[in-house]
């Protein structure tokens, strides 16, 4: 399977909510008769309820619907009013930039359950595919089941590891796995960080710590600062991260689980709330389960005619 059908089977709770309903309203919109007329305000405040259902969230779908309501009488389709809506919110969104830095250090961050670790072993497994040489850095020393479950993801992936020690300092283990990785040639460095010390403050000096280390152990480093956000979780993922968007210098999120929830919408509330890139998506607990997001995708899966 493609990512686009892997994409699309990961959508499918979310689909299976929106897509019958929406066809209606499309349909009672879109006729020869309506097109040149304002969209009715029933359908309007029905489109709204179905967006919020799907977790659209409550700025985003205003904007959306704010564009429906001003249709033109250009004959403009629901359809494609609300896909394009979609699109311009996603390409509000900030790209990583390309400093042609290497090794590249990419900072994996997020809340513990978020399945961080479980993103760190199949990223590596997806840029190996791809050609690169990553390699993994167990760099939450707080939890050791977190560096043995690396460990394994790593084996799965057949990339080099660099480890904890039980105890030793997380920005340590990085400045280590950043020295080991330059010396094999390796590119990207994958860093595994704590998700919960004993308080927030705490994580959040850790997470400081890794970037100012990180930063003597190569140029510009970190050089990407990944967030890792539970899709079932939905709107309640979005305080957390702008803590961390705050304090860790996210650039770009990694939406994990879009295939356990009818909450697909939530991609869309993260570009339009926190303007940060969605980079890659987790559909399933398989090591081939991460797929690169595609913004363009994303909207024809979600409002697919038919497939
Ligand atoms: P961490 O505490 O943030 O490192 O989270 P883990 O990587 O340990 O993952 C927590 C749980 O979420 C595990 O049971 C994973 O298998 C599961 N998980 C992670 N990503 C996905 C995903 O994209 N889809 C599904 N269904 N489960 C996932």
């Amino acid at each position: 399977m493609g990512f686009l059908d892997r994409l699309r089977q990961g959508l499918s709770r979310t689909t299976q909510q929106l897509l019958g309903r929406f066809d209606e309203l499309v349909q009672q919109a879109d006729t020869e008769d309506q097109r040149s007329r304002p969209v009715e305000v029933e359908t309007v405040e029905a489109l709204e309820e179905l967006l919020l259902s799907a977790d659209v969230g409550v700025a985003a779908t205003e904007r959306i619907v704010t564009a429906v309501r001003g249709r033109s009488r250009r004959g403009e389709s629901l359809r494609d009013l609300v896909k394009g809506e979609i699109r311009a919110v996603f390409a509000g969104t900030a790209p990583p930039s390309a400093d042609g830095l290497h090794p590249r250090v990419i900072l994996i961050v997020g809340v513990n359950g978020t399945g961080k670790t479980t993103t760190v072993g199949k990223l590596a497994n997806l840029l190996k595919a791809s050609g690169q040489r990553p390699l993994v850095c167990a760099a939450d020393t707080f939890r050791a089941a977190a560096v043995e479950q690396l460990q394994i993801w790593a084996t799965r992936a057949g990339v080099d590891i660099v480890r904890a020690k039980d105890g030793s300092d997380p920005a340590a283990v990085v400045f280590d796995a950043i020295q080991t990785g330059r010396s094999l040639g390796c590119d990207p460095i994958l860093v595994d960080t704590a998700g919960r010390l004993h308080n927030r403050v705490n994580l959040m000096h850790e997470l400081d710590k890794i970037r100012r280390v990180a930063a003597r152990a190569a140029e510009g480093a970190p050089h990407e600062v990944l967030l890792v956000l539970d899709a079932t979780v939905g709107q309640n993922g979005l305080q957390q991260a702008k803590e961390f968007t705050t304090v860790a210098g996210v650039t770009g999120v990694v939406l994990t689980k879009l295939d356990g929830t009818a909450k697909g919408g939530v991609a869309v509330a993260i570009a339009h709330d926190l303007k940060l890139p969605i980079l890659y998506v987790g559909v399933g607990e398989g090591i081939d389960d991460l797929i690169p997001f595609s913004s363009d995708e994303y909207v024809d899966a979600l409002f697919q005619e038919k497939w």
